[in-house]
């Protein structure tokens, strides 16, 4: 494929600001929308091209050279790019010359990253490519079948025993960073048992972060909605008890919170139900006449957890009660 295919393609974007990595530049190896899953919350719509079957979508050459343009372009403006990341617009390891363009791109200078939804990782070929990556990201939805092919609607030929199986190998030879991300959906995936479930298989796997999203851009499926803020502070909670560090991507919604006449019981409050992002809770004491003594007391008292997001703080109540039985 020439360059200017490669660019109307869209194969090439940003730099942009990632929730993950920093400043990215996104690399879609992958024509839009070939994928080996047809997730519910896809923000791509469904798949009506769902393959299992590696092969050649564009040349390893034209990417570095499309890729590349870019990055001095960007650079000589004086912008700072952290990753050169394959993004999820389609799976991108069906194309079977994945591990040559990381390879490849890795020559450019910043690290590359890779997010992929871990449907081929059974075989060989796809955890040699992704072995070349400087981090990767790997999707764990759900670990029972029948929640898997609930939100994640899988080609009919894959296992997910055999992916299980792919994603701890690859867990094991990885040098580089591996994370995983786990999108959550409301009455879907978001049991006790579930996140149970999900947390023990990844907590296997020693990743550097779990992340945690939730379907904040417009779905495939209308059904597809936001868990409570309850049950994302059970998944957080249920996650930290494997995961060393577990990290929500999810949206802000503002710092209007009103201040009713006890600082303490206000924040806790507004807390058990709704993450708080620090600037917010600072703006909160201003109001509330308190100073920051008081925070840090909640959270020495273990009355309050501190999470980071997408760069920032937020403060949310510890909830051990709501776990649910472990089975
Ligand atoms: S794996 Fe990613 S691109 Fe494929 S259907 Fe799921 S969300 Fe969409």
């Amino acid at each position: 494929m020439e360059l200017e295919d490669l660019a109307a393609s869209g194969i090439v974007f940003g730099p942009v600001p990632s929730r993950r990595l920093g400043r990215s530049l996104g690399v879609n190896n992958i024509p839009p929308k070939i994928c080996s899953y047809s997730c519910v919350y896809c923000q791509l719509g469904r798949t009506a091209n769902i393959q299992v079957t590696r092969r050649r979508f564009y040349n390893p050459v034209d990417i570095l050279r499309k890729v590349k343009s870019k990055y001095e372009n960007a650079t000589s403006q004086g912008e700072n790019i952290d990753y050169i990341t394959f993004v999820p617009d389609g799976e991108p390891t069906l194309d079977h010359r994945l591990g040559e363009t990381l390879k490849l791109l890795q020559s450019i200078g910043p690290k590359v990253g890779v997010i992929s939804n871990a449907s081929l990782i059974s075989e060989q070929s796809v955890r040699d490519d992704l072995a070349r990556a400087d981090w990767v990201s790997l999707k764990v939805d759900a670990i029972d079948k029948r929640t898997w092919k609930q939100i994640n609607r899988p080609h009919k030929d894959l296992s997910l025993a055999a992916i299980q199986e792919g994603i701890l190998e690859f867990a094991n030879v990885f040098r580089g960073q591996l994370v995983t991300e786990t999108m959550l959906v409301n009455g879907v995936n978001d049991t006790a048992k579930q996140l149970a479930q999900v947390a023990d298989f990844i907590g296997r796997l020693h990743p550097a972060k779990a992340y945690v999203s939730v379907p904040t851009r417009p779905p495939a499926e209308k059904s597809v909605q936001i868990p409570s803020i309850d049950t994302l502070a059970t998944a957080y909670h249920v996650l930290a008890e494997y995961v060393s560090v577990v990290e929500f991507l999810i949206e802000y919604e503002g710092n209007e919170f009103t201040f009713t006449g006890d600082a303490e019981e206000n924040l806790l409050s507004i807390m058990s139900v709704h993450p708080m992002r620090e600037d917010a809770v600072d703006e909160f004491l201003d109001k509330a006449g308190a100073n920051k003594t008081l925070i840090r007391d909640l959270v020495q008292r273990g009355r309050l957890i501190k999470l980071e997001h997408a760069g920032r703080m937020f403060y949310m109540t510890p909830i051990p009660g709501r776990l649910g039985k472990r089975e």
